[in-house]
C-alpha cells in the first residue's frame, strides 16, 4: 500500500451537514471520507464516463482506502515559512485524554507565534489514569491511588519565569484537531459561519414571506487534509485523476451545490514513509514512559509490555453476530488473532465515545444505514502479559496502524495511531 496526501482548498463556502434529520443544519467539523469518494466518484462520471473499469478499480473495489478530512488552517499569519514547514504534515484529533486550562485553554503558544490570548498548554492524563487503574486492581489506600491527578485538578501554568503564582483555574477537556512538528503543537482553526437565505416565491419568483432559513458552512479558502491509502499499481492513475478534476473544476463537496456552494481544489502529494524502526523506537519509549511513571506512583505488579490505541477517526467494529462493538477487543481482531495463542491482552483503561454515523451514498443517491462507531479521539491502553519476543507483536501492531481497523475503512474509518507520542508529554508545548 502507498499512502498520498491531499490537500484540499474550498474555493467557495462548504456546507458539510451532519444529519439527515429534518432541519438539520449542523456542520460536521471534518469532511467525510464518504463525501470525498462521492465527490470524487461524480467527478469522474463527469469527466471519464467510458472508462469504467478506472471506476470500479477507484471507487467500488474497496481498494482505495479515502480519508477523512481535517482542518488544516493554522495561525500562521505571524510565523515565517521557515520555523513550521508544516504544510504537509498530518493532521489528528486531539485525544480524548487531553485536558487544558478553562480559562486559557489551547497548546502553549509556539515561538514567534502571536496569539489574541494566552495559552497554558494542553497536559495528558491517560498514564496518570492508567496508574490510578493499576492501583486500584492493587487495592490502594485511598490517598496514593488520588495522587496522580493532583495535576488535573488545576492549571500549573506559572505566569512568567521566575514567579511561583500558578494560574490554579480549573481544568477542562478540550477538542479540535491539532498538527505536531518538533514538539510543538498547534491547534487547527476551522472557521464556520452562519449563511442566511430567504426562499424564492415559485409563482413570482420574488422572495417568499414567512421563508428564512440559514446553514453553518465552512468559510472560503479553508484547508484541509488528509492520507489516502491505495495500492502501489492505482497511485498514478489516482493522482492523474485527481489533477486533471482540479484542473476542470469540476469537484464539488457537501451540499448546496446547485447554489454555488463547494467548489474545492485539490493538491496531491506523496506522504512520507513511515519506518520500521522509527515505530519500534515509538512503542519503547511509550512502554518505557509508563512503566516509569507507574514504578513512582508506588505500583507493584506491572506487566511485561505496555501499549495504547489512539483512534484517528471513528470506528466501527462489529463482532462476528454483527453486533456494535463498544470498546476494543484484540483477540477479535483479524490482524492479532493468530498472535492470540503466544499473547494474552488486558485491557488496562479506556476513554471511548460512542456515536452515530449517518450519511448519504453518493452512488445510490440513497441514504446510508446508520452505522455505530467509537469516537475520534478515544484512548485505550493495554497491556500484553508476556515480553514481546522476536518483534512478531510490533510486526502486527505497525500493520494495525497502517492498515487501521474496523469496517468501512474504504471510506476513512478506524485509522489509529500506536503508542502515540501526544500522551507521554505532560505539559504541552
Ligand atoms: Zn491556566
Amino acid at each position: 500500500m502507498k499512502r498520498v496526501y491531499l490537500r484540499v482548498t474550498a474555493t467557495s463556502s462548504l456546507a458539510i451537514r451532519s444529519d439527515h434529520a429534518e432541519g438539520g443544519v449542523k456542520t460536521t467539523q471534518y469532511i467525510p471520507g464518504a463525501t470525498l469518494l462521492g465527490s470524487l466518484a461524480a467527478s469522474h462520471r463527469m469527466l471519464r464516463p467510458e472508462q469504467e473499469d478506472e471506476f470500479v478499480k477507484l471507487f467500488l473495489n474497496e481498494q482505495v482506502h479515502f480519508p477523512h478530512l481535517y482542518p488544516a488552517g493554522f495561525n500562521e499569519g505571524s510565523l515565517r515559512t521557515s520555523d513550521l514547514p508544516g504544510s504537509n504534515l498530518p493532521v489528528m484529533p486531539i485525544p480524548k485524554t487531553a485536558r487544558t486550562c478553562k480559562r486559557f485553554p489551547g497548546f502553549q503558544l509556539v515561538p514567534g507565534e502571536e496569539a489574541e490570548e494566552e495559552r497554558h498548554g494542553v497536559r495528558d492524563s491517560l498514564l496518570d489514569w492508567a496508574i490510578f487503574s493499576l492501583l486500584d486492581n492493587e487495592q490502594s489506600a485511598i490517598a496514593p491511588l488520588l495522587s496522580p491527578f493532583s495535576s488535573h485538578d488545576t492549571c500549573t501554568y506559572q505566569q512568567g519565569k521566575d514567579s511561583d503564582v500558578r494560574c490554579n483555574q480549573v481544568m477542562d477537556h478540550v477538542g479540535g484537531f491539532y498538527r505536531e512538528s518538533n514538539h510543538q503543537r498547534m491547534k487547527a482553526k476551522a472557521d464556520t459561519r452562519l449563511q442566511t437565505r430567504t426562499g424564492i416565491n415559485r409563482e413570482w419568483g420574488v422572495v417568499e414571506e414567512s421563508i428564512l432559513y440559514n446553514r453553518q458552512v465552512f468559510d472560503e479558502n479553508t484547508c484541509f487534509r488528509g492520507d489516502v491509502l491505495l495500492p502501489d499499481e492505482l497511485t498514478d492513475t489516482f493522482k492523474n485523476f485527481v489533477e486533471e478534476a482540479t484542473k476542470e473544476d469540476v469537484i464539488r463537496v457537501g451540499t448546496g451545490r446547485t447554489r454555488g456552494l463547494g467548489c474545492v481544489q485539490l493538491d496531491v502529494r506523496d506522504a512520507q514513509e513511515s519506518k520500521a524502526a522509527d515505530f519500534a523506537d515509538r512503542l519503547c519509549t511509550f512502554d518505557a514512559a509508563m512503566r516509569k511513571q507507574a514504578q513512582e506512583a508506588g505500583v507493584r505488579q506491572l506487566d511485561p509490555f505496555y501499549f495504547a490505541i489512539t483512534l484517528q477517526s471513528p470506528t466501527i467494529l462489529c463482532d462476528a453476530f454483527l453486533r456494535y462493538q463498544k470498546t476494543i477487543d484484540l483477540a477479535s481482531l483479524p490482524e492479532l488473532s493468530g498472535l492470540c495463542a503466544s499473547y494474552t491482552f488486558q485491557r488496562v483503561y479506556q476513554s471511548v465515545g460512542i456515536q452515530r454515523i449517518t450519511g448519504w451514498n453518493e452512488l445510490w443517491g440513497m441514504p446510508r444505514p446508520n452505522d455505530y462507531a467509537l469516537e475520534m479521539g478515544s484512548t485505550l491502553l493495554f497491556a500484553c502479559k508476556q515480553q514481546p519476543q522476536n518483534n512478531d507483536l510490533i510486526q502486527a501492531l505497525r500493520t494495525l496502524e497502517e492498515m487501521g481497523i474496523g469496517r468501512r475503512r474504504s471510506e476513512g474509518f478506524g485509522r489509529i495511531s500506536i503508542s502515540d507520542p501526544f500522551h507521554l508529554e505532560r505539559e504541552q508545548a
